[in-house]
Parts: C-alpha cells; sequence; structure tokens
C-alpha cells in the first residue's frame, strides 16, 4: 500500500517499532486491516521483514520494543505484543510482555494472527526443583548422565553455561558440555545463581 500521510504524521516519520528513518511503508495489520491508518503502523524494511520471515529474526533488533510498547497507539501495541510473544523463550522479551498492559478490546486484537494462542500452559521449562529456567543461565547437572551419539558420561556437578531452551519442549534445554553441544532434560538439572 501506499504510504499514507496520516501514518507518517503518527510516526513522527519514523519506524513506529525501532524509530529508523528510513525505508519506511505502511504495514497493514494482519489478518484483517482495513487498511487505514487505525488498523495500519508503520515499518522500517528491518522490522517489515523480520516480522514476516520469522526464520529470519535478529533477537537484538527487538530490544527496540523496550522503548515502542509503551506506545498508545492501540496498533503499536498491537505489533508489540505479537513481536514478544513470538520471542517470548528468550528470557527479557517474556519479561517485557509480563509489563504490557493491553485492554480486552487491543488483547483479542493482538492475538487474531495466532501468537500466543494457547501457550498458556506451553513451554515454560523448569528445572528438578520447579525453578523457571531462562536462555542463558547456568545449570548444573543432578546426576551422571550417558550422552547419546557421544561417547561420555556427562558427570554429576557438571556446571553448564549459557544455556538455549528448545523452544517447542518444555522438558529439554541445550547446552555445551565436554566441547559438545548437547541436549539436557531439565530434570535433571538445578539452576545455578
Ligand atoms: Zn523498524
Amino acid at each position: 500500500m501506499s504510504t499514507e500521510p496520516g501514518l507518517l504524521d503518527r510516526g513522527e516519520a519514523k519506524c513506529e517499532l525501532c524509530r529508523a528513518g528510513e525505508n519506511l511503508a505502511g504495514y497493514e495489520i494482519p489478518p484483517h486491516s482495513d487498511g487505514g491508518v487505525d488498523q495500519s503502523i508503520l515499518l522500517c524494511d528491518t522490522c517489515r521483514s523480520q516480522i514476516e520471515n520469522p526464520d529470519q529474526v535478529d533477537i537484538n533488533h527487538w530490544r527496540c520494543l523496550n522503548d515502542s510498547m509503551w506506545s498508545q497507539v492501540p496498533a503499536v501495541q498491537v505489533m508489540a505484543w505479537r513481536m514478544l510473544t513470538r520471542l517470548s523463550a528468550e528470557g527479557w522479551p517474556q519479561e517485557l510482555l509480563d509489563m504490557l498492559y493491553l485492554d480486552d478490546e487491543t488483547l483479542v486484537w493482538a492475538k487474531a494472527a495466532g501468537d500466543g494462542v494457547g501457550e498458556e500452559d506451553a513451554v515454560i521449562h523448569r528445572d528438578s526443583n520447579g525453578a523457571v529456567l531462562s536462555a542463558g543461565d547456568t545449570v548444573t547437572l543432578i546426576k551422571d548422565l550417558n550422552v547419546k551419539g557421544a561417547n561420555f558420561t556427562a558427570k554429576r556437578g557438571t556446571a553448564v553455561r549459557g544455556i538455549s531452551l528448545v523452544a517447542d519442549n518444555s522438558g529439554h534445554i541445550e547446552g555445551r558440555v565436554n566441547g559438545q553441544q548437547i541436549v539436557i532434560l531439565t530434570q535433571f538439572v538445578k539452576k545455578s545463581n
């Protein structure tokens, strides 16, 4: 669509998510935008392409949501909510999401694209004590683990630093042991502080 003057005004000629000032265009918020200003958002190329191609997401780019999520514009709130929801397994986006308040109508709109639907009971990683794990945490193994496909045992007490979370399986994390990236069951680890 052409970039409407109203949208440029509202966004002060900057990307409404990351404040970039170049390669801007209006983006009709799926799935039901009428193309009007209230149901569109002014986006830069970078934001747009990452929204449309979830496999190309540069997580650090979305630190911008730290500021833009406080926008008073519902369309901006909706896109901030959707991106934070999409990235919530990274840890910090979930923390922002916990602070982001949307009124009922805006929340329904935010969920209309299917992001975050049914996630209430999904994909929260917890250690053997029930503590919530985040990407980047350090955990300790609470028993000897035979590593499948590798010829070693990961010893009880081994610290695994900088874990990552397996997005679609709350029982699995990944971490580096003996120089190898392995999948570890959350029930066999304890979070270190
Ligand atoms: Zn942007």
